[in-house]
């Protein structure tokens, strides 16, 4: 059976058509309407089901990657950043909308699926799914499988308290992983310095590769805190292929320097753990959320 796969995010809903075999046959984009609330933005998915339905001429599975959890207590979504999710019983209202079962998962998830059942982690048994991007984020799978967890949490490396005198997290503490390997978080180490003008994350890591001191300096302190946060998780989850995604996972040194941190923090004389960067770039959000279902349900 054919699946759809929408990944719902804060500027734009991507909405695939997926075949048994992994193959995108459409594309759809709409933007995501915030700005008109949650009301809208069920229309949104619904249309953009609708749509892909006809025009693939059949009835389809349907899974979605949402921001943030659905809190296994009550059902509704947590921790979203598109913050007038939050609360809303995202699922059960998609399931009345469109007539039939929906899946939902955290995008970091839909994400680490994806990589783990046809991307840079094919050939792993447990593999840890990586986001640092905006925020950082991750997901477990084993053996092809999901790991959500008892309260849907699991692979939430992103929110580990790294260094407690660190910055203030939008969740609450202080010092979380989010706070030092994010794009803003990189941005803000660099602006911490006297007299720096604000750079984004990817002009700092251009100006370390031109050999400039202070971005070195940055950089240094961005890849051993990237190897110390690293290394709790595989402390836990001795996972064998780590999968990195999201718009840092460009820097090609967290490949080489930073696996080396890795190594230097790990409760292991060596590290066999492979670190590899993503295969399906932003198309693994979308695809994850379809491969929620299997294609012989
Ligand atoms: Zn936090």
């Amino acid at each position: 059976m054919l699946r759809i796969g929408i990944d719902l995010g804060g500027t734009k809903t991507e909405g695939i058509v997926m075949d048994g075999a992994g193959k995108i046959l459409l594309r759809e984009r709409q933007l995501t309407p915030q700005a008109d609330g949650y009301q809208a933005i069920l229309n949104t998915i619904r249309n953009l089901v609708l749509e892909l339905e006809k025009k693939s001429g059949a009835s389809c599975r349907v899974g979605v990657g949402t921001p943030g959890a659905l809190s296994t207590r009550t059902g509704r979504l947590k921790n979203s950043n598109t913050v007038c999710l939050n609360g809303q019983p995202i699922r059960q209202d998609l399931e009345e909308l469109l007539s039939r079962p929906v899946r939902c998962a955290n995008d970091a998830n839909c994400f680490a699926l994806s990589e783990a059942l046809d991307g840079a982690g094919r050939n792993g048994v447990l593999v840890f799914g990586v986001i640092m991007g905006t925020g950082v984020g991750g997901g477990i799978v084993l053996n092809g499988k999901l790991h959500e967890g008892h309260q849907h949490i699991a692979g939430e490396w992103g929110h580990n308290v790294l260094e407690p005198n660190g910055p203030l997290c939008y969740c609450g503490k202080k010092g979380c992983v989010e706070t030092f390997l994010s794009g803003p978080g990189l941005a803000r180490e660099w602006r911490a310095q006297k007299g720096a003008a604000a750079l984004e994350a990817k002009d700092i890591v251009a100006r370390a590769e031109q050999g400039d001191p202070k971005a070195e300096a940055v950089m240094q302190r961005y890849l051993d805190r990237f190897g110390h946060a690293l290394s709790v998780v595989i402390n836990i989850l001795d996972p064998d292929v780590v999968v990195l995604g999201g718009g840092l996972s460009n820097i090609a040194r967290l490949y080489t320097d930073g696996r080396d941190h890795v190594a230097r923090y790990v409760f292991n004389d060596e590290l066999r753990t492979q670190i590899l960067p993503h295969v399906h770039g932003d198309s693994s959000g979308v695809r994850g959320a379809a491969q929620l279902w299997n294609p012989a349900e």
